[in-house]
Order: C-alpha cells, then sequence, then structure tokens
C-alpha cells in the first residue's frame, strides 16, 4: 500500500506507481523512463523530487521477498504433507527401497522448511538440527515401530539411518 503524500493523486509518475518507482530506485535514466512510460521528462523529475521515496520502495522490494518465502513455505508444506503419505504407504507394504527415498526427501523438505521458517522468523543465526526436531524423531519412531513387522527392512532402515547420523555429526 502506498501512503498518500500531497499532490499523488494528478502525478503521471504516480499513476505509473511501482514500475516505475523501481526503475528509478535502479537508477535508470530520466530520459530512458520517459520513453518507457510516455511521460515527459519533467512530469518525471517532478516526480521523482516530490512523491518518490527510496525507503518505501526498499519497503515494498521487502514485502514482495516475505511473499515469496511464503508461497515457497506453503509449497514445502504440500511436499511434506505428500511424502509422509507415500512413506507411510510405502512402510506399510514393507517396500523398503521406496520408504528410504520418500524418507531422504521428507527429511530434506524438512530440513528446508526449517531453515525457510528461520529466514522468516529474522534470525539468520539460527542453526536447526533437524535430527532434534520433535516432528523428526516423531516420523523416525513411527517408522522403525511399524518395520518391526518386516525384521529385513527393519534392519536395513535402521543401518541407512545410522549412516545418516554419521554424515551429519
Ligand atoms: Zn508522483
Amino acid at each position: 500500500m502506498k501512503g498518500h503524500q500531497p499532490g499523488r493523486g494528478r502525478c503521471a509518475g504516480c499513476a505509473v506507481g511501482d514500475p516505475l518507482d523501481r526503475d528509478l530506485t535502479a537508477g535508470v535514466p530520466l530520459a530512458q523512463l520517459a520513453k518507457k512510460y510516455k511521460i515527459s521528462g519533467q512530469s518525471l523529475g517532478a516526480h521523482k523530487r516530490n512523491h518518490w521515496n527510496p525507503a518505501l520502495v526498499a519497503a515494498h522490494r521487502k514485502q514482495e521477498l516475505e511473499g515469496t518465502a511464503l508461497s515457497s513455505l506453503a509449497e514445502i508444506n504440500e511436499a511434506i504433507r505428500h511424502m509422509k503419505a507415500i512413506l507411510g504407504a510405502s512402510v506399510k507394504a514393507g517396500l523398503v527401497g521406496q520408504a528410504l527415498s520418500s524418507n531422504r526427501e521428507l527429511r530434506q523438505n524438512l530440513e528446508f522448511l526449517a531453515r525457510l521458517t528461520g529466514e522468516l522468523n529474522d534470525k539468520p543465526d539460527l542453526v536447526v538440527n533437524i535430527a532434534m526436531t520433535s516432528e523428526w524423531s516423531r516420523i523416525r519412531t513411527v517408522m522403525l515401530t511399524t518395520l518391526m513387522k518386516f525384521p529385513d527392512a527393519c534392519r536395513a532402515v535402521s543401518d541407512e539411518l545410522a549412516k545418516l547420523d554419521k554424515e551429519a555429526a
């Protein structure tokens, strides 16, 4: 949302809005912008002096980035739901290879989710150890408990998990 500033209403530059303000921030020459947006250089100059606000443009950009992060968040959550369903089904069916690969994928998704959430919370220094999250240990417990019914599969999975733990250490 743009803040209301005196005289913004009738300005040709304001009518263009964000794209123009972004070009001004990028330092595109006025002559070039005049051609691009079909606005006189004089009007552009007046808009730049009176209405263009680099701080506001920076704020918009931040909002856009947050929007992108939020839609990635929705996507990754969707992917996690899928991987959980696939993992559950393959464990039930005793499909070890499939269980392991969906498990790996799930783990990656959870790691990505944790990073993304950390970014959104504005804590760039946050180090998330996915192995320590309750979500991960819950999945791991459910998986191994179910796999008890398939001793060979169970052994194979716990071997792989042990390898992963070694890699992570
Ligand atoms: Zn203006």
